[in-house]
């Protein structure tokens, strides 16, 4: 195992430990072209700058008890030692331009360089939102009509633009579907949100955080919601159902039509998590099955790249019952062009609030549309049909060797596996996962959905093609035959090949170190 050296950070692989003599080791940490970088901080650029700056004229005597007295400690470097840096460093992180991002429930498919040739437009990048509206007409004009894809894909009558991702999406669905309650003075009675054992955590995470207690609904043993046990859990205290369809284990929920019926029977709301939108774009309208309300991730279903809890958009379309809960603000179009609503009245009276600031993610919205005009009807369609067919590929081509978690019929966009077929081999999910890294593959989602014993969920989405998904498909058949051949010290402290090894991620998630101090020594005293 890597160890920390006093800054940190885990050093480059010693030559000699046993543990990594699989195959080829290195002396320096490095990997082919690629080198092992230390921190920029861990150089020795202390008393270097990079620019070169004509003395101040003033001494700074009209600052007072400001005038600077310590130095600031930042390393100075030059410009092609800064461009190296950083570029090494990019070169570490795993991107969907390099190959395929195969995490299940986050649809990492490729970002076309149209949408952000079209993000990059000073009239829709330089604009500021607080600018009058008459000089962001364009840009209004282009949230009205994404706003009205996203409802026609949907069949749904209203959307909400401003949440930044899917979970601040689930929080406005939420937070709309509490104020419907507390308009019909039903909220003191109706505490309770139904969430299925398989639901990402952000699900029972939203409703916890809006007050609500969270109550388990179980799976069957086809791993989809236990309609009975639903049935058996909706009454008059619940507020809202959270269901995912398709759902987290990469199936269609067969019964949705049903469990949107006894639910509003119930007199609750259906709140529908949309990430997996992408599996039926095109094809299924969610309005159609009696959702309320869904967020969707334009992140995962249109294409616009995902940050790193960065720059996201998760617009909830709403049924006619929620709409008028809607939060500011909107756009609407009127003979004089469009405008914002901002406040709460007039058709705003009963928003309950804002979600953010300002409009939501203008960069996004752009994307979005873009990949949305660009692919047409026909080709949004095709989407669906594809990321599922490619699913539906590798379930096939890996059953034999892996153990498919629900093996009877087709999967939707997602191949999910569970660790029954490395019983007795010694050999866990993880130890699989890291193993693929040695490979060149950026390991699937791992042990989500908690419902599947060691699982392993696989997404290759629609634009992986069929070359692409026979060389990892390739590779994770060769693994899994090591694995049964007993080659244990493969998988047991993989990753081998890249540049940290295998992380403590148990200690990173409960002690993170965020701020880097120099160790003992180490010359700070920079220019
Ligand atoms: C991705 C995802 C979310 C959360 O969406 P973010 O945009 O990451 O906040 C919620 N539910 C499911 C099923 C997801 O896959």
């Amino acid at each position: 195992m890597s160890t920390m050296n006093t800054v940190g950070r885990p050093t480059a692989p010693a030559p000699s430990t046993p543990d990594h003599d699989y195959k080829h080791p290195t002396l320096t940490g490095g990997r082919g072209l690629l080198q092992d970088e230390p921190l920029i901080f861990e150089g020795d650029g202390w008393f270097k700058t990079g620019v070169d700056l004509a003395e101040p004229k003033s001494d700074g005597g009209d600052l007072g008890d400001l005038v600077r007295r310590d130095p600031i400690g930042l390393p100075g470097l030059s410009e092609p030692e800064a461009m190296r840096h950083y570029v090494r460093l990019s070169q570490k992180n795993h991107a969907i331009d390099l190959a395929l991002y195969p995490l299940g429930s986050c649809t990492m498919k490729h970002n076309p360089r149209l949408n952000e040739k079209m993000a990059r437009l000073p009239g829709f990048s330089d604009i500021h939102p607080l600018q009058p509206v008459s000089t962001v007409q364009g840009a209004l004009e282009l949230m009205d009509t994404l706003a009205h894809w996203l409802k026609t894909l949907t069949g749904m009558p209203a959307v909400a633009m401003s949440p930044k991702a899917g979970a601040h999406g689930e929080l406005c669905g939420l937070m709309a579907i509490r104020a419907a309650h507390e308009a019909s003075g039903e909220h003191l009675k109706r505490r309770k949100v139904l969430v299925p054992t398989s639901a990402h955590g952000t699900n029972p995470a939203t409703a916890a955080f809006v007050g609500y207690t969270v109550v388990e609904v179980a799976q069957t043993d086809d791993g989809r919601v236990d309609v009975a046990d639903l049935a058996s859990k909706l009454g008059d205290d619940v507020a809202a159902i959270m269901v995912t369809n398709p759902n987290t284990c990469g199936l269609f929920e067969r019964d949705i039509i049903e469990i949107a019926r006894l639910t509003h029977e119930a007199g609750a709301y259906f709140y529908c998590d949309g990430a997996n939108f992408n599996a039926i774009v095109g094809r299924v309208r969610p309005g159609d099955l009696g959702v309320d309300a869904m967020h969707i991730n334009l992140h995962k279903t249109f294409s616009t790249p995902h940050g790193g809890g960065g720059p996201g958009a998760g617009p909830v379309v709403l049924s006619e019952a929620l709409a008028p809960f809607a939060p500011a603000p909107w756009v609407v179009a009127d003979g004089d062009g469009f405008k914002l609503i901002e406040r709460g009245e007039d058709e705003a009276a009963q928003a309950f609030g804002r979600m953010c600031a300002f409009n939501g993610q203008m960069g996004m919205f752009v994307r979005a549309l873009s990949y949305m005009m660009s692919h047409g009807s026909d080709g949004l369609r095709q989407v669906a049909e594809d990321a599922v067919l490619n699913a539906n590929y590798i379930k096939a081509r890996l059953s034999d060797v892996m153990s498919a978690a629900f093996p009877d019929g087709p999967c939707m966009h997602e191949a999910l596996f569970d660790d029954e077929w490395l019983k007795g081999t010694e050999i866990t999910t993880l130890d699989f996962a890291k193993a693929m890294i040695d490979e060149g593959f950026h390991p699937m989602t791992m042990y989500f959905p908690l419902v599947v014993h060691g699982a392993m969920l696989i997404e290759p989405t629609e634009t992986e093609s069929k070359a692409e998904l026979d060389r990892f498909i390739n590779a994770l058949r060769l693994l899994a035959q090591a694995a049964k051949a007993g080659e244990v010290d493969r998988f047991k402290n993989a990753p081998f090949h890249a540049p940290l090894r295998r992380l403590d991620e148990t200690r990173a998630a409960r002690s993170p170190r965020l701020r880097w101090s120099a160790p003992e020594g180490h010359n700070m005293a920079a220019e």
